[in-house]
């Protein structure tokens, strides 16, 4: 089986915005991924006019399969059977089920609490559909500790979850030790690796003062060196994420999902410094089983 390689891209909110995107997702379309997949604010009322507009475009005039984001902590049922109705019609059967995060001052509704639940409904109304999930090697911040997470997150796939996706990471060793506490709770559907390569200041300041992610000393020291310079910082950062995607290649990963930030040439600098590693991959599965 080939190893996976997908990319992620954010809607736009404005028809120029849509313009630019859609410029985007052709060249990213050329590099014949996996899928792509396009997030979707958790508050968003207009998911229509955002996400499916381009996931339609990306599956329907570039033929490649694509996966809507679906955080559901503010839909209801029946948005959401809409959201999955309007899929259906325009031949996307792939969403990644999302519970999304509760935001500052606005309580959620209550149809969907977890994930899981959506699943369980999408499921049950949509039986085809392929569910991705989401999952985080360093655990979820709302999770009290690492035997609450794996376990909930179990009950995830257990609810029909086909495939995760991991938050981004930059220790690949995290990575490796969250997929075997999967699968000794015996989470058996392929880890997608998230891998988010930043390549300019903005993303890495943004990164070092948000993020809970571990960051380790050689990727600070990047940050920290290469701050002022914007071409180091890009060549540096591609070149870290590189590093990350080899080895997590050469440990058998099921696939790698890209965090573009809409940025396609960063994607394609990638794949050409990788594609020998999936095609690699690939061959060598036809002989031995998949691993994770
Ligand atoms: P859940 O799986 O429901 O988990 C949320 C928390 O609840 C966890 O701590 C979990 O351990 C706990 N939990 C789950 N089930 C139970 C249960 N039965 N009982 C008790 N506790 C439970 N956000 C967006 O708004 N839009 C996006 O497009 C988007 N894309 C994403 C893509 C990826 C690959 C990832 C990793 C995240 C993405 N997010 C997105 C962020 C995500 O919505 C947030 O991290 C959110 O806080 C959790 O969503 P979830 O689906 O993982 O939640």
């Amino acid at each position: 089986m080939e190893r996976l390689l997908s990319f992620e891209v954010f809607p736009a909110n404005t028809n120029d915005g849509f313009v630019k995107l859609v410029e985007t997702v052709k060249a990213l379309s050329e590099l014949k991924p996996s899928f792509i997949s396009v997030t979707c604010s958790n508050n968003n009322q207009s998911i229509e006019q955002t996400t499916i507009k381009i996931a339609n475009y990306i599956h329907n005039e570039l033929g490649i399969e694509t996966i809507a984001h679906l955080p559901a902590a503010y839909l209801s049922k029946a948005q959401v059977k809409r959201v999955i109705d309007t899929l259906a019609n325009l031949g996307i059967h792939q969403v990644l089920a999302l519970r999304g995060d509760h935001l500052p001052n606005l309580p959620p509704l209550t149809d969907f609490s977890y994930a899981s639940e959506l699943i369980t409904f999408i499921k049950e109304i949509a039986p085809d559909f392929t569910i991705s999930g989401a999952c985080y090697p360093e655990v979820h911040p709302d999770s009290p500790n690492r035997v609450a997470d794996i376990k909930t997150l179990k009950l995830k796939c257990d609810a029909g979850c086909n495939r995760l996706i991991t938050q981004l990471f930059f220790d690949n060793e995290l990575f490796y030790e969250f997929v075997e506490r999967c699968q000794l709770a015996e989470i058996d559907v392929p880890i997608i690796a998230g891998i988010m390569p930043i390549v300019n200041r903005k993303q890495a300041i943004r990164l070092v003062q948000t993020t809970k992610t571990k960051l380790p000393r050689k990727f600070l020291a990047i940050l920290e060196k290469y701050e002022h310079n914007p071409q180091a910082l890009r060549e540096a950062g591609l070149a870290y994420a590189v590093d990350q995607i080899v080895d997590l290649l050469t440990q058998d990963v099921a696939g790698v999902h890209l965090y573009t930030m809409n940025n396609a040439s960063v994607a394609q600098h990638i794949h050409q410094q990788t594609a020998a590693l999936f095609q690699i991959a690939a061959s060598f599965d036809q002989s031995f089983p998949q691993k994770h």
